[in-house]
């Protein structure tokens, strides 16, 4: 016969047994109720206060570890700026993580030719959970080179100043487009880096990026990925193909076969039609602009001076590297990608901005306008 005594200890033997296969089988629950655990919590410790009239403390939880995918590339996002720029910069990295870094946990990189105060690290540290580091990009990669006609650099700047071209005078504009152009790349703190992704300050970022565009590029063989193109002001450039063509002459042997020349000439190389990749936004390959050719290239280029006689852009020099030194299909239009930079922009269309989520007007779309050059990168693509 059953006395209750035995009742209940029949009872407290099943809650036991259920106890150690729960632990067993459910690793949480045993996380749950280990006496670890338990030590940890008031329930075990004799000098907690009764808080019965507190309301339960809320536990937060970090979306980035739960949705980390497993396979990554070596690639870090990197931004250059200004200690002056940080609210912007702020803005553009709390939209680069909200659509797409959180997820995704690659480190940020800043770069800067001044160094950065205890401000900007504080205020970039606290916009992300992953890793950020800081440089100082050094004198000589920054600033223009004592072999530059400081006379002749004048007439050069009043000359672009006279046409009313934006930044004509600027000779700190000129630093930050030849080291874009040849330096960036080579830093120290990007030595170990294969892929990055250029963020500026200020930008936008319209769509929920639910997939890794550096993988993207890793797995198809690509080195340049844009999202606007459009035509470069002609005075800021005046000897840029001139040059560009004496290098080929020079250099034949780095040209690529089934290159993009198509997009960059209407008559098959004869000139320049000033289409670039807008290249405030770029994901690439370092190794691509670390390579020979493009780095001949870029030597090649400096020694006239006229990044600093001229304006020579970023953007035109790394579209005519990468169009001449890299095979088309190793050149990627992220469609998908919705971004700003004042005061253009892409917004997906169609599928696209539905699967992104996008929060861009679609019809407001700098792709189809006549500035763009997007039109003649898709045409280039079936000649
Ligand atoms: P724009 O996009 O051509 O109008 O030129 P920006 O003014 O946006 O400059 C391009 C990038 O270079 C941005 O990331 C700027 O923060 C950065 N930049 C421009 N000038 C300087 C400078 O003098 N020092 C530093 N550290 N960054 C600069
Ligand atoms: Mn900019």
């Amino acid at each position: 016969m059953m006395t209750p005594s035995r009742y209940l200890l029949c009872a407290l033997s099943i809650l036991v047994a259920l106890h150690y296969i729960l632990s067993f089988t459910h690793q949480d629950y045993g996380r749950a109720t280990s006496l670890a655990t338990l030590a940890g919590s008031s329930l075990l410790t004799c000098d907690a206060e009764p808080d019965v009239f507190n309301p339960p403390v809320v536990q937060e939880y970090s979306p980035v570890n739960t949705t980390t995918p497993r396979r990554k590339a070596n690639a870090a996002l990197v931004m250059l700026a200004r200690n002056s720029d940080v609210d912007e910069v702020i803005r553009s990295m709390k939209r680069l993580e909200d659509k797409f870094n959180r997820k995704f946990d690659y480190p940020w990189v800043f770069l800067n030719d001044q160094p950065f105060n205890a401000e900007f690290k504080k205020r970039t540290r606290a916009a992300t959970n992953s890793k950020v580091s800081y440089a100082t990009i050094p004198h000589d990669d920054w600033h223009q080179p004592v072999s530059i006609d400081e006379e002749r650099a004048a007439i050069g700047r009043q000359k672009l100043i006279d046409d009313d071209i934006i930044y004509a005078e600027s000779v700190p504009y000129r630093n930050m487009c030849r080291f874009n152009s040849g330096f960036f790349y080579k830093q120290e703190i990007l030595k170990d880096f294969k892929y990055y992704w250029r963020v500026e300050p200020g930008v936008k970022y319209f769509c929920d990026i639910d997939y890794d565009p550096f993988l993207l590029m890793q797995d198809e063989g690509k080195v340049y990925g844009f999202t606007i193109s459009m035509y470069e002001y002609e005075s800021t450039i005046a000897s840029l193909w001139d040059t560009t063509t004496r290098f080929m002459r020079q250099f034949p042997e780095y040209l690529v076969e089934d290159n993009a020349l198509n997009f960059i000439s209407d008559n098959g190389g004869e000139t320049y039609n000033l289409c670039h990749f807008w290249s405030n936004f770029e994901i690439g390959d370092l190794d691509f602009w670390r390579g020979e050719a493009y780095n001949k290239y870029f030597e090649y280029l400096d020694e006239t001076g006229n990044f600093y006689y001229e304006r020579w852009g970023d953007a035109p020099v790394h579209t005519l590297g990468a169009a001449l030194f890299a095979r088309k299909d190793q050149i990627h239009f992220f469609e998908d990608i919705g971004y700003r930079h004042e005061p253009f922009q892409h917004c997906p269309q169609g599928n696209a901005h539905a699967k992104g989520r996008c929060e861009c007007d679609p019809s407001d779309n700098f792709d189809y306008e006549g500035y763009s050059c997007t039109k003649k990168w898709h045409k280039s693509l079936f000649w």
